[in-house]
């Protein structure tokens, strides 16, 4: 029996990047996945048809998450595609992966772009988490996608680093708080990983020297470097483990 058989997860953000390879991961496990995506419907159709061809059980949902009416469209689109498929508003694993990145240092960030990244990478997860509660069962997961950089300064990108190092304080708080129901928390922390907001700076000679001599491992992440972790954490073989903060970064620091 595979690991996740008879299980149901969210994955925001699951279009591309990580996010679709998480998406493709717990489908293999077994899990029914509702690959979230923010506006590119055709590249989310792609994913779930991809699960689909493998043999796994999949359907998307698009919502903006810059804005809380979009967090609710995406809750409650949920809902009712997971009542219809498996006659249960109920679910078991949320992962938020749905994230923007910055490349801009402490002195040029503007109120409009701190704004936005903070309403992507906390704002949202916030009140998924809050929205979901009722609905996540008892024994569920809830994995975040944060980033090695919580543990490193790189003050080019502050305003991100900021948003994850709340997105581990969530994680951290949320574990307390759900430990009587037996949901655990946990974040995930990438470090450089060959996804598309990277590939023009990383498939250069400098950028894969950069990445060899950041990681300990000598090497830039794949997605499946972080898929198979959420696996872990979303399945029953990570039951003792919550509240951390899960380095994936091949030992970057
Ligand atoms: P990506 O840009 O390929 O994917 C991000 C996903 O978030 C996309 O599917 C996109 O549609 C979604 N998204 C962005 N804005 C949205 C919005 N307004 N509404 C709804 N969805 C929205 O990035 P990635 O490299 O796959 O990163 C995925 C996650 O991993 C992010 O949270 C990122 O911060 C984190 N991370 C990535 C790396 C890396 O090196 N790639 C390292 C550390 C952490």
């Amino acid at each position: 029996m595979k690991r996740l058989e008879g299980k149901t997860a969210l994955v925001t953000g699951a279009s591309r990047g990580i996010g679709s390879g998480i998406a493709l991961r717990l489908a293999s496990e077994g899990a029914l996945v509702a690959v979230h995506y923010g506006s590119k419907k055709a590249t989310a159709e792609q994913v779930v048809q991809q699960i689909k061809e493998n043999g796994g059980k999949s359907f998307s949902i698009g919502a903006d998450l810059r804005t809380l009416a979009g967090v609710n469209k995406l809750t409650e689109t949920f809902a009712e595609e997971i009542k219809q498929r498996t006659g249960s508003r109920k679910f078991d694993i949320l992962v938020n992966n749905a994230g923007i990145g910055t490349s801009q240092t402490l002195e040029e960030t503007t109120e409009e772009a701190f704004d936005e990244i903070f309403a992507i990478n906390v704002k949202a997860p916030f009140f998924l988490v809050q929205q979901l509660l009722s609905t996540l069962r008892d024994g569920g997961r809830i994995i975040n996608i944060s980033s090695g950089v919580t543990r490193i300064p790189f003050p080019h990108i502050m305003s991100y680093n900021m948003t994850k190092g709340a997105l581990n304080t969530f994680t951290m708080h949320l574990a307390h708080l759900l430990g009587p129901r037996n949901i655990t928390v946990n974040a995930v922390l990438p470090g450089i990983i060959d996804t598309d907001v990277n590939a023009s700076w990383l498939h250069t000679p400098e950028g894969q020297a950069t990445a060899k001599s950041i990681a300990a491992l000598g090497r830039a992440g794949d997605i499946s470097d972080i898929a198979d972790v959420v696996a872990f954490l979303a399945s029953n073989d990570s039951r003792f483990v919550t509240g951390d903060t899960i380095d994936a970064t091949g030992g970057g620091h």
